[in-house]
């Protein structure tokens, strides 16, 4: 049996950040993922202030810009209609106020470089099954090539994403809510006009973006989810005939995209858990806070996740005490800015996605205010890049009326 200081579930942004952080301060740490290898990825991710500001504590924020495209202007338009607003996030007062995008399989691949190179261990094709405690800290159970493989450990983390094995072993019940609308997403190549900035299109029961990364044009489309089998029976060509009839400059960067396969697609689901640390055992990630796209902030709060929960497991080791009561600082520090971005999010996504025409007539004036407004702007950046984690009675007024 293989021992380590912490074994980590999940080889995805949030635990090969914590396998960083903490092989940085000397543990040995291992990291056990399902999937055999890193496949390419069809979408972009966007990191925003906290999650650069991460990257930076981490020691590998250049090695991450160089994958990247910087933004500091995300357009809104109304399809068809003309500008809505501009939101300028260098105002912020943050030594990183950018948006970088970057593709996640690409940022996985830094982030697994700068683990191994520090002595950390990857096991892929590793899939965990299940935990016990021990005298002495935690068995580990999982599953390598239909062969059954154990580790040995003081803590066991999950950061195995939203159906997190490691949650139910640990039976911390979870509440799962899945949104009612669909997310379209794609990589198409590079489209010159999207330099310095990001454009992202609304209308009625629709939102489309586009943002630039290094060597493509990431592209969403949020649709309610009753409308994605009309679509998909349409065709392919109608699909990238509207992208073009929305954003006329894309027709070039389209031509990749040949079939139903390069278009990946997913459900958003928000969780939510009354407990992110049991005994020797602690969650995060999207296995404690999933939550709507809209805000782009999962990965920027797994990346802080990841150093606080690492900074508090340092604090276990100290103390020879890794009982919840230890772990809970860390659930303490995160908890409330988690929970603040999940209901944002989902307002937001009710605001701009929304087939509602009262709710999409007050998402268009909120956003209308906040282009016009520098300090209104400068609330609303300060939360969606997860800087704050609420807004006061007065900000909230301030957004309406
Ligand atoms: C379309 C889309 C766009 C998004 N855009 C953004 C964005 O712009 N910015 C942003 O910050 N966030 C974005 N997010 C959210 C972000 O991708 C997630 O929040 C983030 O990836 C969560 O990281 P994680 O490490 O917690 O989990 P995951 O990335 O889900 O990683 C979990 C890992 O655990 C592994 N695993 C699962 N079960 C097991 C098991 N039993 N044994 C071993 N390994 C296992 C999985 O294979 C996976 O590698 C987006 C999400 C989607 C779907």
């Amino acid at each position: 049996m293989e021992d380590y200081d912490v074994v980590i579930v999940g080889a995805g942004v949030g635990g090969l950040a914590l396998g960083c952080a903490l092989v940085s301060n000397g543990r040995r740490a291992c990291i056990l993922e399902a999937r055999p290898r890193v496949t390419p990825s069809k979408r972009g991710l966007t990191l925003q202030p906290n999650g650069l500001e991460t990257l930076q504590q981490l020691g590998v924020l250049n090695q991450v810009v160089r994958i990247g495209a910087k933004t500091t202007r995300v357009s809104w338009y109304e399809v068809r209609k003309g500008p809505l607003a501009t939101l300028d996030y260098s105002i912020l007062d943050h030594p990183f106020n950018y948006l970088l995008t970057v593709v996640p399989s690409e940022l996985e691949l830094v982030l697994r470089e700068a683990f191994s190179r520090r002595g950390g261990v990857i096991y892929d094709s590793t899939f965990f099954r299940e935990t016990l405690r021990t005298r002495f800290g935690r068995v580990i159970k999982a599953e390598r090539n239909g062969s059954p493989v154990e580790f040995s450990a003081k803590i066991v983390v999950g950061a195995d994403g939203e159906n997190s094995g490691v949650r139910r072993a640990l039976q911390i019940p979870a509440r799962i809510k899945k949104y009612p609308d669909d997310f379209l997403f794609m990589l198409a190549r590079p489209m010159p006009s999207l330099r310095l900035e990001a454009r992202q299109y609304g209308a009625r029961g629709k939102l489309v973006g586009f943002f630039p990364t290094r060597s493509a044009t990431y592209i969403f489309y949020y649709i309610p989810g009753t409308r994605l089998q009309q679509l998909r029976s349409r065709g392919l060509q109608s699909f990238l005939g509207e992208l073009v009839n929305i954003e006329p400059e894309v027709a070039d960067s389209l031509v990749g995209l040949r079939s139903w396969e390069d278009i990946a697609h997913v459900s958003p689901r928000r969780v939510d858990v009354n407990s992110w640390v049991a005994d020797r055992a602690a969650l995060l990630g999207d296995a404690v806070h999933a939550l709507d796209p809209s805000w782009a902030q999962g990965a920027n709060m797994a990346l802080q996740d990841a150093v606080a929960l690492s900074n508090t497991i340092e604090r276990c080791f100290a103390l020879d005490d890794f009982s919840t009561n230890a772990l809970k600082g860390y659930e303490r520090i995160r908890r409330k800015q988690a929970e603040f971005a999940q209901i944002s999010a989902e307002r937001t996504a009710q605001l701009t996605t929304t087939e509602n025409r009262f709710y999409y007539w007050l998402g268009k004036r909120i956003l209308k205010r906040t282009g016009r407004n520098r300090e209104l702007m400068r609330v609303a950046l300060r939360a969606s890049c997860g800087l704050i984690d609420h807004f006061s009675v007065q900000e909230r007024i301030r957004f309406l009326i």
